[in-house]
Order: structure tokens, then C-alpha cells, then sequence
């Protein structure tokens, strides 16, 4: 585990990430955060580099509760910078029980150490929902119900971000029956300044941003009343989905697999959750990969990013819509059109007719200059074709 007393800009200049892959790097928090955030509100992504340069990397404490580790894979799963990077050169990762290689007591120990050298300083990231039913003994950590762990660590944070559906309100665990009581973060703990960042698995660029931006300014961004940060969550996916011109145009598909399937034709037939489920997939992909996210590659949203949406409702029911179409300012999709009347067709035959007449009477009146005068030249008489002429043939015909 590396330290938090040094800063970003020492960090990199250890050699270990390239000016050019870090300004990619910074190029892209823009794209994830194109407004909303102090550090990315820059016309250059070198404006972004310089900043970030200065500040301290910020500590970071990593737990795991009721998790499948998916959101510790997605974060992974970035290769720009690669996770190496992302840990050792931006954020001093302190603890994460998945990528240290300690364990038992020597986890314990380094938890313990990690907290007391930052204390009241560092970022706690929650993964996984807290069970709290029949006094949280569904999960225990070195002999602690999960949800002490929690108070514990969590009342000598500065901030804490639930990565995930599960940490911020239950996610999966938590779907009925519920049998462990499984819950988010911020129904338990209180007085700490909490960021949601929902998604099954949640965007790796809206945690750097959120991260960095406290780290930078020392600040969280703003959140909506579902504490999701603005610049990530204030769009649905269905405002920008790429099949949204089928879904004004009225072309779904009905099953899968049938022909609007295979056509890539809007899914909301097949209980697709976009319209009221807010998150930026549709423009920030995953893994790198252009199309790698659910409607890309065919599948409904599921509406993971929704606290009453994913895992509260039947998958194949059919989403709430409080916008059936588009804005007044966009063009019609099917343009009303009417009859043609022969009447009509007829004067714009005459009229065009007699402009295409005149244009070529024209075209016999007025000759290009020179023109009359090349076309009665011999082949004998054109001239040279360029470059040097062939030596001891000045006969030889182009
Ligand atoms: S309903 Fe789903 S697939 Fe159709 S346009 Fe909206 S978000 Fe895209």
C-alpha cells in the first residue's frame, strides 16, 4: 500500500504513466463529467493535468460487504490508466481486501493502521449491501456483525461513497424476500457526507471524478435527492439512446430474436427501462469497448441505477413514460405528407422544361473563350505533354 502524503504530480513523475496516456486520462473525466464538476469545467484537458498535478492523492478505504466484487472489477476493467496506475499514482489505496495480497490478522492490522494514519482524512468506498436482520449476524468481519464494521470505520471517514446498487440501497440482496435485512449505506450511517453511485456495475470514470474532485477541491460534487452525483445521473438513458429513433418512429421489437431484433430496433417492448431510469450508459460505455453495455449489445436496461426500478420490478414490465415523445424543437421522425396534385406536376414539368430549353440554346451561343480554337487543333499541333521531350524524336506524338 503505497503512501497519501505525496502528491499526484510526484506520483507521476515516477515514470510509471506517460504524459500522453494521462492527458487521455484527463480527457476522458471530461467526457464522463462534462459539467458539474470544478475540475473538469476546463476548455483543455492540459488544464485538467495541471490541476489534478497539485493535489494530494487521497486516501481511500475500501470495504466489502455483501458484494459479488463486480464494481471492483469494472474499476478494473479501465485501461486508461491501467488499474496499477489508477491505484499507486492517483488515489493512495489503502485498504481493499480484493487487491491486497494480506489476510487474517494482517489484514486486520492494516485496516487498523490505515484508519489511525488518516483519521477523519480519507474517502471510505463501501461495496456490497450491510445486512442488518437478526442483529447483522448474516455477515461478520473478524468476529464483527458487518454493520458495526461499518459505524466503526465509517465515523472516522470524511466522506463515504457507496459504489454500487447493493451499498447504495440494498441492490440484489436486497430484493424479497430480503432474508439478510440488506440495506444501503446511507440508511445507516449518519452525519457523514454520502455519494451514491449506483449501477450494476456503476461507471469507473464517475467514481474517479467523484474522487478526484474531493481530492482537488476537497468537495463532493452535487447530488440529486437520491444522493447520485448531478453530472452523472441527471439524464435518462433513454434521452440519448441510440435507438431512440425507433422508439419515436414506433419500430420494436417484440420478441427476441424476431426480425426489430435483429434490426436493432428500440427494446421497449421487451421491458426495457431506459425512459425512467437515469445514468449516463448510453454515452459512457464500458470497458473500454465502443457498444459494451446493455442496450448495445441488445439486452433491456434493467434500470440498475434506480433505487424502486432494478430488483423492485418484474423485468419484462413495461417502464413508466412521462415523455411518449420527442421535444416540439425536434424535426418529425414521419413528416406528414400529402397527395400530389397532377395539376402541380404539370406546371412543374412546363416550368421546367423551358428553364432546361433556354439553358441549352444558351449554351450554344456562347462558346468558352478558346474553345473553337483548340478543337480545330491537329494532334501534331497540341502541345507537349510534361517533362523533358525523348531525346532524338522530336516527331514522337504524345
Ligand atoms: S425504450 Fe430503451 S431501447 Fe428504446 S429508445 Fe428508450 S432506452 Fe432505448
Amino acid at each position: 500500500m503505497s503512501r497519501a502524503a505525496d502528491y499526484i504530480g510526484q506520483s507521476l513523475s515516477r515514470g510509471r504513466v506517460s504524459r500522453r496516456s494521462f492527458l487521455e486520462f484527463c480527457t476522458k473525466l471530461m467526457v464522463a463529467a462534462p459539467f458539474g464538476l470544478t475540475l473538469t469545467d476546463r476548455a483543455r484537458a492540459s488544464e485538467v493535468a495541471v490541476e489534478l498535478k497539485k493535489a494530494r492523492r487521497p486516501s481511500v478505504i475500501w470495504l466489502h460487504f455483501q458484494d459479488c466484487t463486480g464494481c471492483t472489477e469494472t474499476l478494473l476493467r479501465t485501461s486508461q490508466p491501467d488499474v496499477g496506475t489508477l491505484i499507486f499514482d492517483l488515489i493512495s489505496l489503502d485498504y481493499h481486501e480484493t487487491l491486497m495480497a494480506a489476510s487474517g490478522a494482517d489484514a486486520e492490522r492494516a485496516l487498523t493502521e490505515a484508519v489511525a494514519g488518516n483519521d477523519g482524512k480519507f474517502v471510505l468506498v463501501v461495496e456490497g449491501s450491510v445486512p442488518e436482520g437478526e442483529s447483522g449476524q448474516y455477515m461478520t468481519l473478524a468476529g464483527r456483525p458487518a454493520v458495526e464494521v461499518l459505524h466503526d470505520i465509517g465515523g472516522h471517514a470524511a466522506a463515504v461513497i457507496a459504489i454500487g446498487s447493493c451499498a447504495s440501497w440494498g441492490g440484489i440482496p436486497s430484493a424479497e424476500p430480503n432474508p439478510t435485512g440488506a440495506t444501503g449505506v446511507d440508511s445507516i450511517l449518519r452525519g457523514k457526507p454520502i455519494v451514491n453511485i449506483p449501477g450494476c456495475p456503476p461507471n469507473p470514470y464517475t467514481f474517479l471524478a467523484t474522487v478526484l474532485e474531493y481530492a482537488v477541491y476537497g468537495k463532493l460534487p452535487a447530488l440529486d435527492e437520491e444522493r447520485r452525483p448531478r453530472f452523472a445521473f441527471d439524464r435518462t438513458i433513454h434521452d440519448h439512446c441510440p435507438r431512440r429513433a425507433h422508439f419515436d418512429a414506433g419500430r420494436f421489437a417484440e420478441k427476441f430474436g424476431d426480425e426489430g431484433h435483429r434490426k436493432g430496433h428500440c427494446l421497449y417492448r421487451l421491458g426495457c427501462k431506459g425512459p425512467e431510469t437515469h445514468a449516463g450508459c448510453s454515452t459512457r460505455h464500458f470497458n473500454e469497448v465502443v457498444d459494451a453495455w446493455p442496450i448495445g449489445i441488445g439486452a433491456p436496461c434493467v434500470g440498475c441505477t434506480e433505487k424502486h426500478v432494478a430488483f423492485r420490478k418484474p423485468m419484462f414490465e413495461l417502464a413508466a413514460i412521462d415523455r411518449a415523445v420527442p421535444p416540439t424543437t425536434y424535426p418529425p421522425v414521419n413528416a406528414p405528407q400529402g397527395s400530389i396534385d397532377p395539376r402541380a406536376t404539370g406546371a412543374v414539368g412546363l416550368v421546367a422544361g423551358a428553364v432546361a430549353g433556354a439553358t441549352y440554346i444558351a449554351s450554344r451561343r456562347l462558346p468558352m473563350a478558346g474553345a473553337s480554337e483548340r478543337s480545330q487543333r491537329t494532334w501534331s499541333q497540341r502541345p507537349p505533354p510534361p517533362g523533358p521531350a525523348p531525346k532524338g524524336d522530336e516527331e514522337q506524338k504524345p
